[in-house]
């Protein structure tokens, strides 16, 4: 089985999002079926808010680990939810061979109604005590901070409570200022974080796209983006492609900042990711390999 964390760093991963409901799963199939010829180290699947996805997530997950033998992550929101309902997916989970977990809380909608958890370290701990060392578990990150924290400095000891539960990997919310990113690194190293850090980069490719990302997440959105986004949002074919050439360049300075891996948001557009690849993939390699030619 593959193992992510014996593969050689910086790591190159793709997130995807499975059909909603009981729509078919063949459209994603299609998606993914372009995505491992990127030979990405994980694909992984979100989890609909509330588990509106669910059983697509398992699926879809264990298609990728199973069908394509590449690392297929299932990401797992524990609020609303029942430690019943959390055991019975982890178990079909282990069934199907998939080792790697994203753990979240996922967005609460109504404080009222939270469930057996309050926050993924609650749900990383019942991973752990239920599971042992069956699954290696993801945690999400923010550097930006999280929208509810007060400070980023109460995010990163929430996040260093996450991380010594037993986390192996940390993956990023989106940012578009890498700056902002490789500060909070910072902090996060002096504040005893030692997993790698995965970066979380989202391609802008239409207009609407950056209003909602910004509502959703608070991502400062550099001058640069903005004027972009301002000059050729009304075309789709001309934001698309600044948005690709900001995300490749993006990636390429990150690379040089010696991040630890590239968690790319594909929004199931295969096509984008073709073109990020291609701007980026011998950078990549050479940093993972160290080639140097003189
Ligand atoms: P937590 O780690 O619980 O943190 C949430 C907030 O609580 C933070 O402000 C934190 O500082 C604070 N906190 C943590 N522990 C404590 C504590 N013990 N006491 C007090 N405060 C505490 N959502 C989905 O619905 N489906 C997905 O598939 C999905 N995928 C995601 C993938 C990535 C890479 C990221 C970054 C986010 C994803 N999300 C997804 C969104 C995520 O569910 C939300 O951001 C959610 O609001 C927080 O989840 P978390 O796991 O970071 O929560």
């Amino acid at each position: 089985m593959e193992n992510f964390f014996a593969k050689p760093a910086p790591s190159y991963t793709f997130e995807i999002f499975p059909p909603k409901g009981n729509k078919s799963t063949e459209g994603t199939y299609a998606v993914i079926d372009s995505l491992v010829s990127f030979n990405p180290d994980l694909i992984s699947v979100t989890y609909g808010a509330g588990g509106s996805s669910r059983d697509n997530t398992v699926e879809i997950a264990s298609g990728i680990q199973n069908k394509y033998n590449v690392c297929g992550v299932a990401h797992l929101t524990c609020v609303g939810t029942t430690r019943e309902n959390i055991r019975e997916i982890l178990n079909r989970l282990k069934s199907n061979g998939v080792r790697n977990i994203l753990a979240l809380r996922g967005d609460l909608k109504d404080k009222s109604d939270l469930g057996d958890f309050h926050h993924a370290s609650e749900l990383i701990s019942f991973i752990k005590n239920e599971f042992g060392n069956d699954f290696d578990v993801f945690a999400a990150c923010y550097p930006e901070k999280h929208p509810e924290a007060k400070s980023v400095e109460e995010d990163l000891i929430h996040l260093k409570e996450k991380c010594d539960l037993g986390v192996k990997g940390l993956i990023s919310q989106l940012f578009f200022d890498n700056d902002i990113f490789c500060e909070w690194r910072e902090r996060a190293r002096a504040m005893g974080v030692t997993q790698p850090i995965i970066a979380g980069i989202m391609p802008i490719t239409s207009a609407s796209q950056i209003e909602k990302v910004v509502e959703m997440c608070g991502a400062s959105v550099p001058e640069r983006v903005r004027r972009f986004v301002n000059t050729y949002g009304h075309h789709q074919g001309a934001v698309k492609e600044a948005g690709i050439a900001y995300a490749t360049e993006q990636i390429i300075d990150l690379l040089a900042r010696d991040v630890e891996g590239i968690h790319l948001y594909t929004m199931n557009q295969a096509d984008t990711v073709r073109r990020i690849d291609a701007g980026i993939r011998s950078v990549l390699y050479t940093k993972r390999y160290a080639v140097r030619s003189n």
